[in-house]
């Protein structure tokens, strides 16, 4: 039965002092409570020491706190790890640690699958079920920040939008989520160390920078022509790649940060002399640079990587335009952790 209480999470720091207000408490005890949701992550109330054991049982009575459960980590032989993160209403994201000798980044989910039908990504070929709450997003990357400091002793440095879901499509609460992962009140972070990765959905790369986000932009381009991309990306038949480069320069005029274009090279599908060309005149006209990922091989046996040869004909191109290009090796790849490879593959039978 679905519980009645509600999430205080939920509420806004002004929503607990009228609440707080109402029941005859003075109003500075939301900045305590909302001190120990956030900046402490207390799972419950009773752990709330500076509050009456009274006033500690009302709140328990009235609401909730739903904080996510890692159900099951995983460890990569290259010291990547992955989380099945279990959400209160039982349903389950994952979340991934990268370490690395400088950067220990949290590539976390924003929902429960994906309703965008990529069909090289794993997660893409789940049902989307529905869009995490911003506690949740939270959550899991206070859970990978303890998990670093557990077992590498050293703290979270960055955060990549590049679990399940598109972030973008769960806008509000993705937004919500960072404010808290960025504020003083929260974890702190610099917003330069977060990147939201989108599939590219022009009109809310627009919004983000209309509202002056703070945060990095990337964008899987994986095509820059549209017969191509059109195939692989159903999404682009709708968001056609010259949108896409306009609502880029469009983000970069007004935010000055440089976009990173995501880039998988597949045999006999983006790997001709015009697919390379192609990208070579996007690039060029949007300040940028390029990742070259390494395919992560999911059950769709049409996708092949492509031999390096290729992609450092890609790297070559882009070079002499002046465009970086780094070739990213896959990490995670034997507990399936890798990008794209993400879709509940130990946890999907107990889902409802
Ligand atoms: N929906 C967002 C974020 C999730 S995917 C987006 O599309 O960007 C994160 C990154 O992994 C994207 O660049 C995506 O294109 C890439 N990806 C998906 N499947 C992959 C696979 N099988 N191998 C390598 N990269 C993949």
């Amino acid at each position: 039965m679905a519980d009645p209480k509600k999430d205080i999470r939920a509420l806004t720091r002004d929503d607990l002092k009228g609440y707080f207000h109402e029941i005859g408490e003075p109003t500075f005890r939301a900045d305590q409570v909302y001190e120990w949701l956030w900046q402490k992550s207390a799972q419950n109330f009773e752990s709330m020491t500076n509050l009456s054991l009274e006033l500690r049982e009302k709140l328990d009575e009235n609401f909730v706190i739903n904080h996510i459960r890692v159900d099951q980590m995983q460890r990569s032989e290259d010291g990547t790890v992955k989380n099945a993160v279990r959400l209160y209403d039982g349903k389950v994201v994952e979340s991934v640690l990268i370490p690395t000798d400088k950067r220990i980044t949290a590539c976390i989910s924003s929902q429960v699958g994906c309703s965008l039908d990529c069909h090289f990504c794993a997660t893409g070929q789940m049902e989307r079920m529905r869009n995490l709450n911003p506690d949740e997003i939270y959550d899991q990357v206070v859970a990978i920040h303890n998990e670093a400091l557990e077992l590498y002793g050293r703290p979270l440095t960055n955060i990549v939008f590049m679990g399940m879901g598109e972030p973008l499509m769960n806008y509000k609460n993705v937004l919500e989520a960072i404010d808290k992962i960025t504020s003083p009140e929260g974890l702190g972070m610099s917003p330069k160390r977060i990147t939201l990765s989108t599939v590219g959905l022009a009109k809310m790369i627009r919004k983000l920078a209309d509202d002056e986000v703070k945060f990095k932009l990337a964008l899987s381009l994986h095509s820059a022509i549209d017969e191509v991309r059109d195939q692989i990306m159903p999404i682009n038949k709708v968001n056609p790649v010259n949108d896409l480069l306009l609502a880029l320069q469009y983000w970069y005029d007004k935010t000055r940060s440089k976009v990173t274009l995501e880039y998988v090279v597949w045999e006999g599908i983006n790997d001709r002399t015009e697919d390379i060309q192609a990208l070579v005149e996007f690039a060029k006209r949007i300040p940028c640079k390029v990742n070259l990922i390494e395919y992560n091989p999911t059950d769709d046996d049409r996708f092949r990587q492509a031999p390096s040869n290729i992609i450092d004909a890609y790297s070559h191109a882009l070079g002499q335009v002046g465009v970086i290009a780094k070739v990213r090796r896959s990490r995670g790849k034997d507990i399936d952790a890798a990008c794209g490879q993400l879709a509940n593959k130990n946890e999907v039978s107990k889902q409802d």
